[in-house]
């Protein structure tokens, strides 16, 4: 049953919510105050909360604001209630991430839209809502991994994670272009965990907000550490989760990233997975043209593998389009995928973008893909992710690959 928590001071308005969605069948708790709210939002985990602006003490924002810095509360789907619908009210909100708003007085369905919109995407950018009783269902290995992530980043000991980059090189010059970071985590505890089970056991547990923002200003702060060395800059890929660009201040934080290490924006290339894109692709939409609008150039990754309707792929605002690892796997070996390589290629063409082979790993396929006019390629042929040295390094020597 959807737990609903209602912060709420003014006990008519409070019982009236209470009313409504007990009759919606949600389980509801109540709490007169801010202090309260943040207590039994902490305590009892609710699904979503509604929350009341105005209040003594502490009011809506600071509310918000605390459920934010918390790691249990902080992914928790927030709407605010408020008497007043001025803008800046709503900007600062949203700014410290508010899901919606409601003005008061407002009507039963525009609640009932309202909250089964957020739970709806809450459900769909968490594929899998972690309950309680799935985490006790969870094997115990998980359990540990989890909860040592869990005191990581709590504890901000943002040390343990460590950027590695992978240059992405253009296939007729041979020269590198482009560069991914790639993050991974040196647990002392638990050795090396790798990006597939760390960045779903972040998503999951709401964890990614804190870890990919660390990682977002890592990327920034290399990127203009290489420009101030001198070093032949490239565009700095960085792979975006699904809860992190839906974040309403997911732009502003950009932006504010963009100016703190004054970067041009064309620097930065934000990755999303075509599954991801797919999630939610209205919102997806609108969020790219925005930040395609400052000028950050916007790929689709592990293209092929998701499920997208081509007929939205000419709406999303798109740099690049990565063809996944698993097409170039074998294929000159695999007509199959021979022909749906071929096919990506000619399309992501047509649609004016970069096309870029993921996982090229011998000259067999890099002699194919050239062939077939793919414009980059990224694998174990020009080398595996590097830690900074040593791709410093390659960078320094002007490292390109003998086609
Ligand atoms: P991705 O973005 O598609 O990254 C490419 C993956 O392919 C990397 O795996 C890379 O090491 C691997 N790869 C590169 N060349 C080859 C090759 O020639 N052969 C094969 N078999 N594999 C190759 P990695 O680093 O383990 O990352 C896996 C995935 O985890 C990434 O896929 C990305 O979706 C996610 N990820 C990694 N770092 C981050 C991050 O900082 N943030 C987020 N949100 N996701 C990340
Ligand atoms: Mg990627
Ligand atoms: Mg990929």
């Amino acid at each position: 049953m959807t737990k609903i928590l209602v912060i709420e001071d003014e006990e008519s308005v409070r019982e009236n919510i209470l009313d409504l969605l007990e009759a919606e069948d949600f389980e509801t708790i109540a709490a007169p105050n801010g202090k309260i709210g943040v207590s039994i939002a902490d305590n009892e985990s609710p699904d979503l909360i509604l929350c009341d602006l105005m209040m003594p003490e502490i009011d809506g924002y600071g509310v918000l604001a605390q459920l934010r810095e918390n790691f249990t509360t902080s992914a928790i789907p927030f709407i605010f209630l408020t008497a007043r619908a001025a803008k800046e009210d709503f900007r600062q909100g949203m700014e410290l991430g508010a899901d919606d708003y409601l003005t008061k007085p407002f009507t039963r369905t525009e609640l009932l839209t309202a909250i089964t919109t957020r739970l709806q995407r809450q459900a769909a950018i968490i594929n899998n809502p972690i309950s309680l009783a799935d985490v006790k269902a969870y094997p115990k290995e998980m359990r540990i991994i989890e909860n040592t992530l869990r005191r990581t980043i709590e504890e901000g000991k943002f040390r343990e994670f460590q950027m590695y980059y992978q240059p992405i090189v253009d296939i007729k010059s041979g020269k590198m272009i482009a560069v991914e970071s790639l993050v991974r985590w040196w647990s002392p505890k638990l050795g090396l965990v790798c990006p597939e089970e760390l960045i779903p056991l972040a998503e999951s547990t709401g964890l990614i907000i804190p870890l990919s923002d660390w990682i977002l200003e890592s990327v920034c702060k290399q990127t203009r550490n290489w420009l101030d060395n001198g070093l032949d800059a490239l565009t700095s890929c960085v792979n975006i989760s699904a809860s992190q660009y839906i974040q309403p201040n997911f732009i502003h934080k950009v932006e504010n990233l963009l100016s703190t290490y004054n970067l041009a924006p064309h620097y930065l290339e934000l990755e999303l997975t075509e599954t991801t894109m797919m999630q939610d692709i209205n919102k997806t939409i609108d969020i790219l043209k925005k930040l395609k609008s400052i000028g950050i150039n916007i790929a689709i990754d592990d293209f092929g593998t998701g499920n997208s309707s081509l007929i939205y792929l000419k709406q999303i605002p798109l740099n690049t389009l990565k063809i996944d690892n698993y097409f170039i796997h074998n294929l000159p070996e695999d007509n199959r995928k021979l022909a749906i390589t071929k096919a990506l290629i000619e399309m992501g063409h047509n649609l004016d973008l970069k096309v870029v082979a993921e996982g090229v790993e011998n000259l067999g396929e890099l002699r194919l893909l050239r062939h077939l006019k793919c414009d980059a390629m990224q694998g174990f042929l020009f080398t595996e992710p590097l830690p900074k040295p040593d791709f410093e390094q390659m960078l320094v020597s002007k490292q390109s690959l003998n086609i």
